[in-house]
């Protein structure tokens, strides 16, 4: 059985206990207001439907969203801003580089020995740690110093044999998972703060000069020659090992997605210097909305709750950061309507209390008797005693929820493909010039990274059944889906060696 396949049965699966469920429920007639919970349930999968009618609806919103952000600034919730990246590895870079890490769950430093060809990467430290909570909430001068000042540890560290790159230097590649307006390849300056960072002086500055001043105070002899996000580092990495790579994919705790343009097509920058012809394009898509997304009232809610309502409309349908909350709300009005999770428990009305890898592990759950949920029903929500048939519904609600995102992220990466002309649509329709078709459709790779993805079998799988079926049996095995591990550290150093390196120059 094929992977899709295999996640079509166990949706079916799920279905079929529920059904089964539910007439236990209504003969025995146990619980109040088992044909309300029933209700609940029914009308929320019929609002998360994705047929492939409405997935398509979705690509093409994407596509008319990522027209209007490259036609003007504002144009569309999607910001499609700049990253100055028009170079991007070939596989060719020698030397050592050093990378920064910041933004995502620990603060990094990296040292990278590039080989050169064919791709090779032969040496890697890493040093990681969480950044302090107090320097999240302090001066630019003290984060900045004490990211400077982990830098030169890690340096002074260095095997004495050790050679640095070129000129005696060192390059260094810094992504800064943040929204910043790209001024070039090496410098921005920060729009706002995100993930409990909060430092007002930092706001509107240029991050990398903040770095660089520091750096030079500790006399570290070293040059930001890249400031970018994890995003385009995902993408570097992934064209570094395979060259018909076109776009990069986050979907973690948040989500974010970057390819690459040609420079022409960036209307709102007319005469936009590229060495290449092209540029990577970060998109900023958790932003995207469109009124073909299925929306409940749940999200709703959520985003009503949320500290930035109206904001990440698309991230608060896909993301980590919002799964299980999602679960979490289904869940309680259920509780509200019936006694089939007993006395009502004060836990299901603790927003973020049912994480994500929790909801997942509910969902992927394969013993017979439905144990771990149980016991998450039990430990997390204080959810005690829970029968069978009611803990086959909760790994319904989690089926639906991660099937829509699932393929909603499916649609959006469908999207960016049409968008470049890489879905096969704007192909030749006759029959009798299948095989000549077939020959003109390009390999594409979308380079993908995040903890959603990579940790959550079933999300993957409906990822992969809706490319399927947007993209039709003749284009699928020409768009290929690789995970790509550690873009945040590895593609930063990359971009800094294609920076130094001019063979790479009109490598897009
Ligand atoms: P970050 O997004 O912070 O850079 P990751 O890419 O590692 O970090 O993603 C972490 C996110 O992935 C978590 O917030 C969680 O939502 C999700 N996640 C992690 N493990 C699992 C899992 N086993 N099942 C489902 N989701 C998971
Ligand atoms: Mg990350």
């Amino acid at each position: 059985m094929g992977r899709s396949a295999v996640a079509i049965a166990a949706g079916c699966a799920v279905v079929a206990c529920v059904a089964s469920a539910m007439m236990v429920g209504r003969r025995a007639r146990r619980w109040r207001g088992w044909s309300r919970v029933v209700r609940v349930l029914e009308e929320f999968e019929e609002s998360c439907a994705t047929p492939v009618g409405r997935l398509r609806q979705v690509v093409d919103a994407m596509v008319v969203e990522m027209h209007a952000g490259l036609a003007s600034e504002g144009g569309s919730k999607l910001k499609m801003l700049l990253t100055y990246v028009d170079t991007l590895p070939t596989g060719n870079e020698e030397g050592i580089y050093y990378a920064l890490d910041l933004g995502g769950t620990n603060f990094r430093v990296l040292r990278v020995k590039l080989g050169g060809q064919p791709s090779a990467v032969i040496g890697c430290e890493i040093d990681e740690q969480p950044i302090p909570e107090q320097l999240m909430t302090s001066t630019s001068e003290e984060l900045f110093d004490y990211i400077a000042a982990t830098l030169k540890d890690f340096v002074d560290r260095e095997n004495e044999t050790s050679e640095p790159s070129r000129g005696g230097g060192r390059e260094l590649g810094f992504t800064f998972s943040f929204p910043v307006k790209q001024t070039s390849l090496s410098s921005g300056t920060l729009i706002r703060w995100t993930k409990r960072f909060s430092i007002e002086d930092m706001v509107g500055r240029d991050v990398s000069q903040s770095l660089q001043q520091e750096m030079s105070l500790k006399g570290l002899n070293m040059r930001v020659s890249a400031l970018i996000n994890d995003t385009v580092g995902t993408l570097a990495l992934g064209r570094y090992h395979d060259e018909d790579t076109v776009a990069a994919v986050i979907i973690g705790t948040g989500t974010n997605a970057c390819y690459l343009e040609r420079a022409d097509a960036i209307i709102k920058c007319q005469g936009l210097f590229s060495n290449s012809g092209g540029m990577v394009v970060n998109m900023e898509w958790g932003n995207f909305w469109s009124s073909h997304l299925p929306r409940t009232k749940f999200d709703v809610d959520l985003d009503a709750d949320s500290q930035n309502p109206n904001d990440q409309g698309f991230e608060k349908m896909i993301s980590g950061m919002y799964l299980g909350d999602i679960v979490r709300r289904v869940m309680l009005q259920m509780s509200q309507e019936s006694d089939v999770f007993g006395p009502a428990s004060s836990k299901l009305h603790e927003p973020f209390i049912l994480r994500t890898p929790l909801m997942a592990a509910m969902h992927e759950d394969d013993s017979p008797d439905l144990r771990e949920v149980a016991r998450i029903l039990r430990d997390i929500l204080e959810i005690p005693d829970v029968p069978l048939n009611v803990r086959k519904l909760v790994v319904k609600v989690c089926d639906v929820v991660t099937c829509r995102a699932a393929r909603l992220v499916a649609a959006g990466i469908v999207g960016i493909l049409k968008k470049i002309g890489r879905d096969g649509s704007g192909g030749i329709t006759s029959a009798k010039m299948k095989p000549l078709r077939q020959d003109r459709i390009k390999r594409t790779v979308v380079a993908i990274e995040g903890g959603l993805y990579t940790n959550y079998t079933m999300f993957r799988e409906y990822l992969n059944e809706a490319m399927e079926q947007i993209l039709g049996e003749d284009i699928t095995p020409h768009v290929i889906i690789k995970i790509t591990e550690d873009g945040s550290g590895i593609g930063a150093a990359l971009l800094a060696a294609s920076r130094a390196s001019s063979s790479a120059v009109g490598a897009l």
